[in-house]
C-alpha cells in the first residue's frame, strides 16, 4: 500500500486491524508537536503508544508485515516533526519498565533518562548521573549515543535488546552497536523506517554512596540551570561539534548570531547552538533559521556544521534538505 494514497478508509481499516492484532488502539490524525520538545509538526496518519515491550514488538512487526512506514517517537526531544505531519504510522515509545539486578540497571527503550539516573541513585549505583542532562528516553540515547558531563552511554551500555531487520530480536552487546560521538549503528538505516528497533538496554554501574551521586547530580542540575534555555521548547544541541577547532555554539556565538529569528524560531541568547520556539513557531521556522546558520558559519569560517537534531517526517520538496 502506498502510504501517500492511503485514503481515510484505508486508516480506518489499519487502525482496526492494529486494535485487533496488536490489541492497541491507534489514532488518526493526531497532532505531533505535543509531542516533542520542539512543540512543533503536523499530525500522524496513524498514532499509537507503546506502554511495554510486548506492544513495542507488535507495533513494529504490524507495519513491517504491512509495509506501512513506520517512525519511533519516544520523548520528542531531538526531533522537528514537518509542519505537514507524518505518512504512515508513528509509534510512541512508552515502554518504561526497568529494575536493578546486582550492579547492573536493566530499562525498556521508553525509560526517561532522567528516571534512570535517579532510580539508579538510589540504588546506589553511579554512572548514569549524566542522564539527569538528557530529557530522552533509554531508546533514544542509545539510537544517539547521548552523552553530557564527560560521560556517554557507550560508557556504561553492556548490550541493547534490539528486533533486527528480519523480524527476529536478538541481545546486542554495546560493541556491536557502533556508538562513537553521537553516532549509532541506528542512526544509519536505509530507507524511511527503521529496519532495527531498540527495546531496551542493560547498563553496567558501578556501587557508590547515594550520598556522592545525589552531589553530582546537584552540579548537572545546577549547570544546566546556567547554561541551557529550559523551560522553553527546543530540541536541545542543532549542530554537533566539529572534530577538531571551537565547539558549534562558540563558532555560532563567535559570529554574533544570537537573538536571530525566522518567524518564531530564534538563536537561544543563552546558549548558541540552541533553537528556541517562542510557541508560535513552525517546523519551517526552525529548519529555516538552522540552515540561515549553518550557511553563515559555512561562508565566514568554512566549517559546514552538521545537524544534530533530526528533521522528521514530510519534508519532500524541502529546497534546503541537501543532506539533514
Ligand atoms: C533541552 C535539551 C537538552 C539536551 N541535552 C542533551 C545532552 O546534553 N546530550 C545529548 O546527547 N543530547 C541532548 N539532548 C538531545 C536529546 O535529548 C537526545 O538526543 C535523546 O537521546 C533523544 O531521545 P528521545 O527519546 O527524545 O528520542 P526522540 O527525539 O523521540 O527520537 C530521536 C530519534 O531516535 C529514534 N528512536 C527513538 N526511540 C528509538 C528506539 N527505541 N529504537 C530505535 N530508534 C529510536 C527516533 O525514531 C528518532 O529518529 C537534549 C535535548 C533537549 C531538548
Amino acid at each position: 500500500m502506498s502510504p501517500a494514497a492511503a485514503s481515510p478508509l484505508d486508516l480506518v481499516a489499519l487502525a482496526g486491524d492494529i486494535a485487533r492484532r496488536v490489541g492497541v488502539k491507534a489514532e488518526r490524525g493526531m497532532p505531533l508537536g505535543k509531542q516533542t520538545t520542539m512543540r512543533v509538526g503536523g499530525p500522524a496518519d496513524l498514532f499509537a503508544t507503546a506502554h511495554n515491550a510486548f506492544e513495542l514488538r507488535g507495533l513494529v512487526r504490524f507495519a513491517r508485515s504491512r509495509d506501512l512506514p513506520l517512525l519511533l517517537l519516544a520523548r520528542g526531544s531531538n526531533v522537528v516533526v514537518s509542519d505537514r505531519g507524518v505518512r504512515g504510522l508513528v509509534v510512541h515509545v512508552r515502554a518504561e519498565g526497568s529494575r536493578v539486578e546486582g550492579n547492573e540497571y536493566v530499562a525498556e527503550a521508553g525509560v526517561p533518562m532522567a528516571r534512570a539516573a535517579t532510580e539508579t541513585q538510589k540504588a546506589g549505583l553511579s554512572g548514569l548521573e549524566f542522564g539527569l542532562a538528557i530529557p530522552g528516553s533509554v531508546g533514544g540515547a542509545i539510537w544517539a549515543n547521548a552523552g553530557a558531563h564527560g560521560s556517554d552511554v557507550k560508557s556504561i551500555l553492556e548490550s541493547a535488546d534490539v528486533v533486527l531487520a528480519d523480524g527476529s530480536e536478538a541481545r546486542l552487546p554495546a560493541a556491536e552497536l557502533g556508538l562513537a560521538y553521537r553516532e549509532s549503528r541506528f542512526k544509519h538505516q536505509p530507507g524511511d523506517s527503521p529496519a532495527e528497533v531498540v527495546i531496551g538496554g542493560r547498563f553496567r554501574l558501578e556501587p557508590a554512596s547515594e550520598s556522592e551521586i545525589k552531589a553530582r547530580l546537584d552540579d548537572i542540575r545546577r549547570w544546566r540551570q546556567a547554561h541551557q534555555p529550559l523551560g522553553i521548547p527546543s530540541a536541545g544541541s542543532v549542530f554537533r561539534n566539529p572534530p577538531d577547532g571551537p565547539s558549534a555554539g562558540a563558532l555560532i556565538d563567535g559570529l554574533g548570531l544570537k537573538g536571530s529569528q525566522e518567524g518564531g524560531a530564534t538563536v537561544s541568547p543563552k546558549h548558541a547552538n540552541f533553537i528556541v520556539n517562542d510557541r508560535k513557531g513552525t517546523a519551517a521556522d526552525v529548519r529555516r533559521l538552522m540552515d540561515r546558520v549553518r550557511a553563515t558559519v559555512l561562508a565566514s569560517t568554512g566549517v559546514d556544521l552538521q545537524p544534530e537534531i533530526v528533521f522528521v517526517g514530510d519534508w519532500a520538496g524541502w529546497p534546503w534538505a541537501a543532506d539533514a
